[in-house]
């Protein structure tokens, strides 16, 4: 038997989630078995603990994009039992159960192996938000940013992949400027790295001006909507921004064609979910050696099972701040 978090949904179709006690049986198919150490909040998460914005096929379900753990038992010749792993991504804790649990049972193709110097509570802390973070730091830099060319803003900062974004860029040297809406937190954000709070309000009005002041070298961008219609404006000559969420809308609004005429601005599209397995690798490979570790522990507030259900509710909201690493033990 294990302990995992259960979402239900009864005749009605209304949702609940409770903690239950499950037979290894039950999972679902694989060829490994992992204990999982520990897994993380996201966003997605958020969805489907609650009513799964359509993510969810299947009911009952266990949620968690994503877990570390140690490999139990494997039918692939690529996994041994003792092997420390990651898995994000592939729709598992939608389509497939997830980490919410002391066991997985998932495909080998999904998995990653730990690189040397990463724990795997570090893995859970950086989590699908953190590899997504890096995931777009890479897509900028391949796009020819580099530290010395103006400042590198950070929207939805204080949230889980502007939080990593923001420690990764400034332990890389690059100048972070951090957009929150949340004026409390910049405390916090200067002490991962930001050297310029930009509040939210700054950035949401939508304008029909067809290019603003050059500003930003590179964008990470969480929010999309308005803000994102207005940071493509601001984009110096030739700056990349790597698009990576909607927190703030899904429609980029206010947004013209006049930045990647006129100033060659790339809009570049950042997946952690499909994303190739040699991608991944390079990706956990730099968080081992460019995300400062003493950063990430100020971004921790450790959950159990039992939490999840208000927290899942609370990062709709964008009430959680940095990141929510959860114990199944
Ligand atoms: P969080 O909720 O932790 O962070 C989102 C942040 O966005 C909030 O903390 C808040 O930051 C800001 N925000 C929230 N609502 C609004 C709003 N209405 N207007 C402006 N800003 C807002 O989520 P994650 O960091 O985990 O994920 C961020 C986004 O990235 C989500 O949309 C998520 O779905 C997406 N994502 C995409 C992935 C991919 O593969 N492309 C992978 C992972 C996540 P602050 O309080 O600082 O203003």
């Amino acid at each position: 038997m294990f302990r995992a978090l259960v979402v239900e949904k009864d005749a009605e179709g209304r949702t609940s989630a409770a903690v239950r006690d499950l037979d290894e049986a039950q999972l679902p198919e694989g060829e490994i078995t992992v204990a999982v150490d520990y897994s993380t909040l996201n966003y997605k998460d958020g969805l489907c603990i609650g009513p799964g914005g359509g993510l969810v096929r299947s009911y009952p379900h266990v949620p968690g994009i994503d877990l570390a753990g140690t490999v139990e038992t494997s039918e692939d010749d690529r996994y041994g039992p003792g092997d420390r792993v990651v898995l994000t991504g592939w729709r598992v804790g939608e389509t497939h159960w997830g980490g919410y649990a002391q066991k997985a049972r998932v495909k080998a193709d999904w998995l990653v192996a730990l690189p040397e110097g990463l724990s795997t509570r570090t893995a859970m802390a950086v989590g699908t938000a953190g590899l997504t973070a890096m995931l777009s730091v890479m897509a900028l830099e391949d796009h020819g940013l580099e530290p010395g060319q103006g400042p590198v803003l950070v929207t939805g900062a204080a949230g889980g992949v502007g939080s990593v974004a923001t420690a990764i860029l400034s332990h890389l040297g690059y100048e972070v400027a951090a957009v929150t809406g949340r004026p409390e937190a910049a405390d916090y954000l200067r002490g991962l790295g930001a050297n310029e709070i930009v509040p939210r309000e700054e950035l949401t009005e939508i304008t029909r001006k067809p290019l603003e002041s050059e500003r930003w070298a590179g964008c990470v961008d969480a929010v999309g909507g308005a803000m994102l219609g207005r940071v493509l404006k601001q984009m110096k000559y030739g700056g990349s921004v790597a698009a990576v969420g909607l927190a703030g809308g899904a429609a980029i609004e206010g947004a013209l064609i006049t930045p990647f005429i006129l100033r060659g601005v790339n809009l570049l599209g950042i997946d952690s979910v499909m994303r190739p397995h040699a991608d991944r690798v390079r990706a956990w490979n730099r968080i081992a050696t460019d995300l400062p570790l003493e950063k990430l522990e100020s971004m921790i507030q450790p959950a159990v099972l039992s939490d999840l259900p208000k927290l899942g509710a609370e990062i709709l909201k964008g009430h959680v701040r940095g990141r929510i690493l959860v114990d199944p033990n």
